[in-house]
């Protein structure tokens, strides 16, 4: 079989296929003199929003901001505490910290990756146990990560939040598409409308991306709606009229119009990605020592990354970029252990679960473009690094 170089991530592909409309976006733009707002950045939100089965969607300048805002909107305060995962991109961690709360985190399931609702539950138990009162020691929101395209057991998080008075963001950062089955509804939901808001991501290499930065909330309540669109046009429901201070976090018109094209091609994409997901599970099914992901029936994942676990990570890693395959760590150090909060007193042991899956997780080369035979030779070099070591 040819060694082909195979890439981690294909930004060239889903651009050149839509080569003229993108650029006729760029000369639209240029001939209007409208880049920041206006109607093609309205367009947009209006499909978006349809996409997710909400009733609203405001653009913003990326997936970090449309967290922080959610936050801030959905009543997040100064010194209030907002729990996580620490098996995540640091944006969702430094959104809460730049809304003025304080970061608590709750361990992962070992087969979803996503946040665990049984500790979830056990740590607001205890939080409440340790103070009735509501200070801030008791936390007031919670952010689900829909990791590597999966959406996180919402169900149970809807059930828990509403017994502890929580709000819940959702960090659908990579999960634009994906699906959840709710029993309480007896219905398909799409990441982005279950909780009482979202954050999206349209960094270039996310399911859905802009040529450059990009972010989007969804969500159906009315009033946050209103208040993440001032926030993101500091403070601002009318021109110079500043209701209170807000950001400069906004969607400009040439990533809306670049959004909407893509747009379109998404539903195509996301079942390329689980085609290739499938494909990948036939060829890398019982290999010794090696973890192909776990997608419950109650969910339909869009595969932003398609993650293996095996406790030879490094080793394999090493390997297959000997033999040209590109991989990535999302993410190979848990959050609780960074230096950057070092300051809130967490140390080695305290989520074993998100400690061992960082050492072990490997994520292979994963786009709607991949190709059966590079798919194959992806598996081929597996198998054959299992079969030397
Ligand atoms: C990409 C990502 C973000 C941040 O999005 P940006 O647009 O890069 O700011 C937040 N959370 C998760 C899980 C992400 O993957």
């Amino acid at each position: 079989m040819p060694n082909n170089k195979i890439p981690f991530l294909d930004l060239i592909t889903p651009h050149s296929e839509l080569e003229d409309e993108l650029i006729s976006v760029f000369r639209d733009a240029l001939r209007s003199g409208r880049f920041v707002g206006g109607p093609v950045v309205e367009e947009f939100e209006e499909e978006f929003a349809r996409y997710c089965d909400t009733k609203h969607c405001v653009g913003v300048s990326s997936g970090t901001d449309a967290l922080r805002f959610a936050l801030i909107a959905a009543g997040i305060r100064e010194g209030d505490t907002v729990i996580t995962v620490p098996n995540t991109f640091i944006a969702t961690t430094e959104a809460i910290t730049q809304a003025g709360a304080k970061v608590a985190f709750v361990d992962i399931d070992p087969e979803t990756y996503n946040i665990d609702v049984n500790k979830l539950d056990d740590y607001l138990k205890k939080s409440h146990a340790l103070d009735s009162g509501r200070s801030a020691c008791v936390p007031r929101a919670v952010i689900p990560v829909h990791l590597y395209g999966q959406i996180a057991d919402m169900d149970s998080i809807m059930e828990i939040a509403q017994k502890y008075d929580l709000v819940v963001i959702e960090d659908a950062c990579q999960a634009h598409g994906a699906e959840y089955f709710s029993q309480k509804g007896d219905c398909w939901r799409k990441a982005g409308s279950i909780g009482r808001a979202a954050a999206f991501s349209f960094y270039p290499g996310k399911n859905l991306g802009a040529c450059g930065e990009g972010g989007a909330v969804t969500t159906n309540d009315d009033d946050v709606a209103q208040k993440i669109r001032m926030l993101r046009d500091h403070g601002q429901a009318k021109k110079y009229i500043h209701g209170m201070e807000g950001y400069n976090g906004r969607l400009d018109a040439i990533q809306a119009g670049i959004l909407k094209s893509k747009l379109k091609k998404l539903p195509e994409w996301s079942e390329k990605r689980r085609q290739n997901a499938y494909f990948y599970n036939e060829l890398l099914c019982n290999l010794d020592g090696l973890v192909t992901p776990y997608e419950p029936r109650w969910v339909k994942s869009v595969y932003h990354l398609f993650v293996i676990r095996t406790q030879k990570r490094e080793a394999l890693q090493e390997f297959l970029a000997e033999k040209n395959i590109s991989t990535g760590l999302h993410y190979p150090i848990p959050l609780h252990l960074q230096e950057a909060y070092k300051h809130l007193g967490y140390k080695e042991g305290d989520f074993p679960v998100s400690e061992e899956i960082a050492g072990e997780i490997l994520s292979l080369p994963m786009y709607p473009d991949l190709a059966d035979d590079q798919q194959r030779q992806v598996a081929e070099t597996i198998k054959s690094f299992i079969q030397t070591y």
